[in-house]
């Protein structure tokens, strides 16, 4: 039989998270204070996180049980589908077998709810009444406010400029889940009014936004603040993604020989992948080829430094270890708003640098190409961001077809581009820029690196 979605039943669902830290083939380095430069302990992060999800931060136990008010909400669309892309393997004429796990499926169309319900949660649990937080494209500040609004909370968003303008539609809908959302930087706080002073026009970036979507936790009653990637809590709760697709592709008898995911902050590539890079180190498929995929004109993992930076604009952030372009780098205005942070989550990049996982980097055109060939044959209209490893399956396969190889791909169609029409259109109009990689810009930031140890 040619078998097409393969799907599990609601109480196949995975009940514990995958927490990778125990295995880590190298322990990571302390997230530093901001201010001291010293390593920060549970207490300088309660002012902005529950203590559940400080406890999660830093947890070394290898599961974590998902709480049944938090499985009860994934149902809603959860277990997401597996598809085997037979139309695109035809087209492309490979013996490689393509699979995608389909995120799109969530209320709010990518896998970020994955993440938001649970923290929301836990916010709920602690009494938390206001959730603050920053948005590019609107993924997650939509899926925050769909969040949020399940729980009782409210949401106040602050949304990167340029997205804020191109992607009406993304803030719409996070308005009807009720969540207030202004363009970012912004008047409502010291750090926005700072960057507006010196650049009336500036068109904002994630550094920023998470800059003022920390200060406006930090000064109001009762708030906290959420971040929808990069963190090891955040990349924890997406493990259900990879741990999902595992048992759908067991139950199609195959075996992932390659698996892809686009990486912005690295939780979608995470929850992906970590559940299979388990797998790689523990020597049970040592051969698994594990690939992020990133614009080439944001490549923090292809060509930025592996060093402590501070995770936002204004240095309010904790300094941790990662792949950078330094803290003060505005990546070009490309669609894939999502893509668009200077850093990486802190466990890819340790991955990256003790080369368990690869890095690919993508400018836009060939990313839209592919995209495109995907909505041509599998019938799904993929967001911008998760056409990048729709870009990297295609090259992996073609390069299968060249070896004969029958390899098995498997990568996370992360989220629909449904609301990203007007960048589809940018693309048929030959109106997409491939913009150079910005080294002079990118060496200017990373001179502003906090000077520490390690
Ligand atoms: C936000 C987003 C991304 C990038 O974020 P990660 O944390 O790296 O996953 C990728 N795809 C979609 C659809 C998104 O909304």
């Amino acid at each position: 039989m040619k078998e097409t979605k393969i799907l599990l039943d609601e109480n196949e669902m995975p009940k514990k998270w995958y927490n990778i830290s125990p295995d880590l083939p190298k322990p990571l380095a302390p997230p530093l204070h901001p201010v001291t430069g010293k390593p920060i302990g549970p207490q300088d992060l309660a002012p902005i996180f529950p203590m559940e999800i400080i406890k999660q931060e830093v947890s070394m136990d290898r599961h974590i049980d998902i709480p049944e008010d938090v499985r009860d909400i994934y149902r809603l669309w959860r277990p997401s589908p597996l598809f085997r892309a037979h139309r695109l393997e035809k087209e492309l004429k490979t013996p490689a077998k393509i699979y995608y796990k389909w995120e799109g499926v969530s209320p709010a169309g990518s896998h970020k709810p994955n993440t938001a319900i649970a923290q929301a949660y836990y916010n709920m649990k602690q009494g938390v009444e206001r959730l603050s937080t920053e948005t590019g494209a609107g993924q997650w500040g939509s899926a925050l406010a769909f969040a949020t609004k399940l729980f009782g909370l409210e949401c106040m968003i602050y949304m990167v400029k340029v997205s804020y303008n191109q992607k009406p539609y993304r803030r719409i809908l996070m308005e009807t889940w009720g969540g207030k959302v202004v363009p970012s930087p912004s008047t409502l706080t010291d750090a926005g009014k700072a960057i507006l002073a010196k650049d009336p026009e500036c068109s904002g970036s994630l550094g920023i936004a998470i800059s003022e979507a920390v200060e406006d936790a930090v000064k109001h009653e009762n708030t906290k603040y959420s971040l929808g990637s990069v963190l090891n809590h955040v990349c924890m709760h997406q493990t259900i993604i990879g741990l999902e697709t595992k048992e759908q592709l067991s139950k199609a008898g195959d075996e992932a020989d390659v698996v892809i995911g686009c990486v912005g902050g690295g939780s979608n590539f995470a929850g992906i992948s970590f559940p299979f890079v388990h797998d790689k180190l523990k020597g049970k498929k040592k051969d698994t080829r594990i690939i992020a995929v990133e614009p080439a004109a944001c490549p923090s993992l292809t060509k930025g430094l592996y060093a402590y930076d501070y995770g936002d604009t204004a240095k309010m952030a904790p300094i941790v270890k990662m792949y950078t372009l330094g803290h003060d780098f505005i990546p070009p205005g490309i669609h894939a708003g999502g893509l668009r942070y200077h850093g990486m989550s802190p466990i890819v990049s340790l991955l990256a640098n003790e080369k368990v996982i690869e890095a690919f980097a993508y400018h836009q055109n060939p990313v839209f190409e592919a995209a495109e060939l995907f909505a041509r044959t599998e019938g799904i209209i993929v967001a911008p961001e998760t056409a990048h490893a729709v870009r990297a399956t295609i090259d992996v396969a073609l390069e299968c077809k060249k070896k004969k190889e029958e390899k098995v791909i498997v990568f996370n169609a992360s989220g629909h581009g449904h609301f990203d029409m007007a960048s589809y259109d940018a693309y048929h109009q030959r109106k997409l820029v491939d913009y150079e990689y910005p080294e002079e810009l990118i060496n200017q930031s990373l001179k502003k690196l906090p000077k520490v140890e390690g």
